[in-house]
C-alpha cells in the first residue's frame, strides 16, 4: 500500500512525496480508509506510530473539497480545530499542518503566549485552528472564534486532554460544535472517562487499536 492508493488530491500526494512519505504507518493503513470516507474514528496509539498524519491527511483533503470561509472580521469561523494537551504538542502539529498544507490557513493557540497576536494572525481568516483546551475557550469567549463551520474535529492525546481540569473545556466545545462534524479522538490508553466522551459524543466510530 503506498499513499497514492487512498484517492488523496494531487497537491497533498505531492507534498507527501516531497516530504519521503511513501508508504503509510500501520495506523495510517488502519484509519485512512475510515477517516478519508467521513467516519468517526477512535484510534488508540502512542507517540512515534504516525498518528499525526493519520488526522492531518483528512482533514487537508476534507478542506481541499470544500469552499474556503471568508474571513469575518473580528469573529473567525475555522472549519477544523485539532485540540491537545501541551503548546509543545499544539506547535508540533501546527507546524506538521503547515508543512502538508502550505495553502491552508493555520493558526496556533495555546496559553503562555500574548493573546492579542494569535488574534491577530486569525484576522485574515483561518481553515484549521491547532488549540490547547484553555486557551481555545478563552478565544471562544471573547468571541474570537464561533464553532459553527467546524466539519472536523480532533482530539489529540486525548487521556491528558480529559483529565479533570481540561474536561468541563473540552465538553464545552464538544457540544457547540456543529452535529454533523466528524470526529477523531487518538489516545494512547482508553480508560472509562474516554470511552464515556467518545460514547456520548462520536457517531458510530471505527475503533483501531494498534
Ligand atoms: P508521530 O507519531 O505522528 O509523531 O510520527 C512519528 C514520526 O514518524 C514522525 O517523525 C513522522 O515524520 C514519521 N512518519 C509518520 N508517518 C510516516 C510514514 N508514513 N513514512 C515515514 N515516516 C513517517
Amino acid at each position: 500500500v503506498t499513499f497514492a492508493d487512498f484517492n488523496l488530491n494531487d497537491n497533498l500526494l505531492g507534498v507527501l512525496e516531497q516530504l519521503g512519505y511513501q508508504k503509510p504507518f500501520n495506523i495510517q493503513e488502519k484509519t485512512l480508509p475510515a477517516s478519508l470516507a467521513g467516519r468517526d474514528v477512535i484510534g488508540k496509539a502512542v507517540t512515534g506510530s504516525g498518528k499525526t498524519l493519520a488526522f492531518t491527511i483528512p482533514i487537508l483533503q476534507k478542506l481541499s473539497e470544500r469552499p474556503r470561509q471568508p474571513s469575518h472580521g473580528r469573529t473567525q469561523s475555522p472549519q477544523a480545530i485539532v485540540i491537545s494537551p501541551t503548546r509543545e504538542l499544539c506547535l508540533q502539529l501546527y507546524r506538521s499542518i503547515a508543512e502538508l498544507g502550505p495553502d491552508v490557513r493555520c493558526v496556533a493557540v495555546y496559553g503562555g503566549a500574548s493573546i492579542q497576536r494569535q488574534i491577530s494572525q486569525m484576522r485574515s481568516g483561518v481553515d484549521v485552528i491547532c488549540a490547547t483546551p484553555g486557551r481555545l475557550n478563552d478565544l471562544l469567549e471573547r468571541g474570537c472564534i464561533d464553532l459553527k463551520e467546524v466539519c472536523y474535529l480532533c482530539l489529540d492525546e486525548a487521556d491528558e486532554l480529559l483529565t479533570p481540569n481540561f474536561k468541563d473545556q473540552i465538553e464545552d466545545v464538544l457540544r457547540d460544535c456543529p452535529h454533523d462534524k466528524q470526529m477523531m479522538l487518538f489516545s494512547a490508553t482508553m480508560p472509562p472517562n474516554i470511552q464515556a466522551i467518545t460514547r456520548k459524543y462520536m457517531k458510530d466510530p471505527v475503533y483501531i487499536d494498534i
